[in-house]
């Protein structure tokens, strides 16, 4: 089957705000969770952070008719769902698309004078580094055309392996892959700031004292949270560009996340 969506967007708000900072920001968006229907993809997801999901209920994806209700579908919610099917369907024929996109990202950030740096989960928690890209001979000849390097045809085990000249980050709610992280047992070019929501709290304190970065939702950004300092992660989305051992503040998005009563948003005020 071949794949024909757009799968890594870098025209969004996140991604403009890069350019600031020399950066191409390529973000994959997929729909979050079961919205999809085939299996989750969101593993360690809470409630609160399903209810308020920025995939589902900001930005793009909010305009629709009723954008609280999740089974409202706009284009973009659509657009999503197919890409997570296809993903959890066909996964072979999505790697390669997602690498070949990517190349092409690769090669407009070089034409711009721009770092390009990836964010595969924007919203969703999948194990990017344990999903292989199979690149036969006709899939490499194409990459290294649009790269300008040699791609040889074979199994890597990951995008990261594949694209090692590139930054990529993510957040993710899954305490096993941040403590693999923080142990130094990821690809040395994949970033991960775990994500605090109002079930984690064992884990997020787990992660500051082992010097990692934790995500948090504020109401109103304080200077400091669980002994670390808070930086403004609104700033920018290149999380691999953080010093080590901060909070990263977010402000909530999204009509829903700001009525949130779960505890995934923190009160200050
Ligand atoms: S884990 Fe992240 S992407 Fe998944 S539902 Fe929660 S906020 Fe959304």
């Amino acid at each position: 089957m071949h794949i024909s969506a757009s799968l890594w967007s870098s025209d969004n708000p996140k991604a403009e705000k890069a350019q600031k900072f020399g950066a191409l920001n390529a973000i994959m968006y997929l729909a979050p969770a079961e919205v999809a229907g085939a299996g989750n993809l969101c593993p360690n997801a809470s409630e609160g952070c399903k209810a308020a999901c920025l995939a589902m209920y900001s930005g793009q994806a909010a305009m629709v008719r009723n954008s609280d209700d999740p089974a409202a579908l706009g284009n973009v919610r659509t657009a999503r769902i197919a890409k997570s099917r296809a993903f959890m369907r066909n996964r072979v024929a999505f790697m390669r698309a997602a690498a070949l996109q990517l190349a092409l990202q690769y090669r407009r950030a070089r034409k711009a004078g721009l770092e390009l740096i990836a964010r595969p989960n924007g919203g969703t928690d999948i194990a990017f580094e344990a999903v292989s890209v199979d690149v036969d001979a006709k899939l490499a000849a194409r990459l290294s055309r649009i790269i300008g390097k040699d791609i040889a045809a074979r199994r890597y085990p990951s995008l990261f392996e594949l694209f090692p000249f590139v930054r990529f980050n993510d957040y993710t709610k899954t305490p096993k892959r941040m403590r693999r992280f923080l142990a130094g047992g990821m690809p040395s070019n994949y970033h991960l700031t775990f994500s605090r929501a109002e079930d984690n709290a064992s884990a997020v304190h787990d992660v500051i004292a082992a010097g990692g970065n934790v995500a948090v939702v504020f109401d109103r950004l304080p200077d400091t949270w669980g002994g670390a300092r808070v930086i403004d992660g609104d700033t920018h989305d290149l999380r691999c560009t953080d010093p080590r051992g901060v909070v990263v503040g977010l402000t909530p998005k999204g009509r829903k996340a700001k009525r949130d009563k779960s505890g995934f948003i923190i009160r200050t005020l």
